[in-house]
């Protein structure tokens, strides 16, 4: 089922003809007459759409949109409204930057269709998000928070003039900023500077198959793949409408709109874009913070085990599998540093480590901070002899340069003892001998031989057992 939706309107006959037309599209459909009843079903239902007239006895669409907003556990249910031809211009324009959508009656079947599949699509895009980032009621409040800053709108428009005409039209309502964009040539112009919030696509004049060739070209571009998009297409284009909002078009209007409407619309659309661009920033800001180590910035072990797993396995297409060397790297007689300065002292050392670690490195390989004062460093792509002059200049970075920390009475000077063993072995193609377990077991022991030999030196072992 895709679905359930709620249809809120005053007339039977409407209600029967919209319950067969989204049956038909598999929707589990229940019906109220007014709008105190659409509320009240809302909340015992809870639907994932409301589909309500602008005809209820009781309250205009409008208000019933606020209503339903304000309820605890609705404010994201999509409603969309279907509109009279009747309604006039400022009912119109509440409803545009209000509604989820604004369909005009009678419905076309098809189009009726892919605006509500849309809608629940992109609702439950949202939630999925919203459960990832874990923001709950909270994240909502922000999602509705007022914008600091305005949003980006690219107008992608065959050249002309009834293009130039929507831009200045446009830019006299609108506090984003405005681009006017080729339809012909969309890109690169489209990638450049800030990605857009909001794409308005003017295909009036454009053939139907050159319209879906564009949305799809928005849908995998780096740059606008997030963007919400919003279509204008001639009152008669209701089958090329449907097909757009099949393949992934956000909005859509037929015929002639009014300025203030558009503009209503495209505003609602980059608030849209914007909260969800806020909610990926954070999944990301969480994913990123969930495998670093708050410390040093380095990666920690959540992220470094499994690299090195997947090295493990790993085979290049033409090679097989290629070397690579992994070290335990451990701070020699750390607690000594942390009982003559502090432990504030030993945490700049750390930091101070980490960087030098990491300035060492090439860009592909790996360091993490798997312990108190323990790194693990990978490098992909090592012969062992590269592998014995990477940890030996590695030790001599740490040792030769004393660590200035402010507070203390003098430069500190702290040393690294690290174990190392390759992996990679052509003889052993599923990791099996060497895997991750085994190779952080032996670089364990191999460090452990560096702290037996007195510290400040790299100790190599064979990852493979002794016959
Ligand atoms: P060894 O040469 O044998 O490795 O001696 P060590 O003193 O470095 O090793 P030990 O395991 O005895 O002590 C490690 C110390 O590292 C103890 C602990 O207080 C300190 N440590 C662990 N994590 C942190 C941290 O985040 N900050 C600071 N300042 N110290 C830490
Ligand atoms: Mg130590
Ligand atoms: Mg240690």
């Amino acid at each position: 089922m895709p679905g359930k939706i709620l249809i809120a309107d005053p007339v039977a006959t409407n209600r029967i003809v919209l319950k067969v037309k989204l049956s038909a599209g598999h929707f589990d459909v229940s019906q109220a007459a007014t709008a105190s009843e659409a509320l009240r079903l809302s909340q015992t239902l809870q639907p994932d759409l409301i589909l309500i007239s602008n005809e209820l006895p009781d309250l205009s669409a409008d208000q019933l949109i606020d209503a339903l907003r304000a309820r605890p556990g609705l404010p994201d249910i999509p409603v969309a409204v279907l509109l009279a031809d009747a309604a006039d211009a400022d009912t119109r324009l509440r409803l545009m930057s209000r509604a989820d959508a604004v369909i005009a009656r009678p419905a076309h079947d098809a189009l009726l269709l892919a605006r509500l599949r849309g809608l629940l699509f992109r609702r439950n895009s949202l939630r999925e998000l919203r459960q990832q980032v874990s923001t709950g009621t909270a994240g909502f409040a922000e999602d509705h928070a007022p914008l600091g800053h305005p949003g980006k709108v690219a107008i992608v428009a065959p050249e002309g003039a009834p293009a130039t005409l929507l831009l200045r039209g446009l830019d006299a309502h609108l506090a984003h900023r405005l681009h006017l964009v080729d339809a012909r040539r969309p890109f690169p112009a489209l990638s450049k500077g800030r990605a857009p919030d909001a794409v308005l696509l003017y295909l009036a004049d454009l053939p139907r198959g050159d319209a879906l060739r564009l949305l799809a070209e928005l849908r995998a571009a780096p740059d606008t793949r997030h963007a919400t998009t919003i279509a204008m297409l001639d009152a008669e284009d209701e089958e090329t409408a449907a097909q757009l909002l099949n393949a992934g078009l956000d909005d859509v209007l037929l015929g002639v709109t009014a300025l203030p409407e558009l503009a209503a619309r495209i505003d609602r659309l980059v608030t849209h874009a914007q909260a969800n661009d806020r909610l990926r920033a954070h999944l990301t800001d969480g994913l990123r913070a969930s495998v670093t180590d708050p410390l040093t910035g380095l990666y920690n072990r959540r992220y470094a085990i499994p690299y090195l797993e997947r090295l493990c396995t790993a085979r290049t297409p033409h090679e097989g599998r290629t070397p690579f060397a992994v070290m335990l790297a451990d701070l020699d007689h750390f607690k000594r540093i942390n009982d003559s300065y502090g432990h504030a002292a030993g945490d700049r050392v750390l930091e101070h480590v980490a960087e030098r670690l990491r300035g060492a490195l090439r860009p592909q390989d790996v360091v993490a901070r798997i312990g108190g004062e323990e790194f693990l460093l990978i490098f992909p792509d090592l012969c062992p002899s590269e592998a014995r002059i990477a940890a030996d200049r590695l030790c001599r970075c740490i040792a030769e340069m004393p660590i200035h920390v402010s507070g203390a009475p003098e430069p500190i000077t702290v040393t690294v003892s690290i174990g190392m063993v390759m992996g990679g072995d052509a003889k052993d193609p599923e990791g099996a001998i060497n895997g991750a377990k085994a190779l952080l077991s032996q670089a364990d022991h191999a460090l452990y031989a560096s702290k037996a030999q007195g510290r400040n030196t790299v100790t190599f072992r064979s990852a493979r057992p002794a016959a």
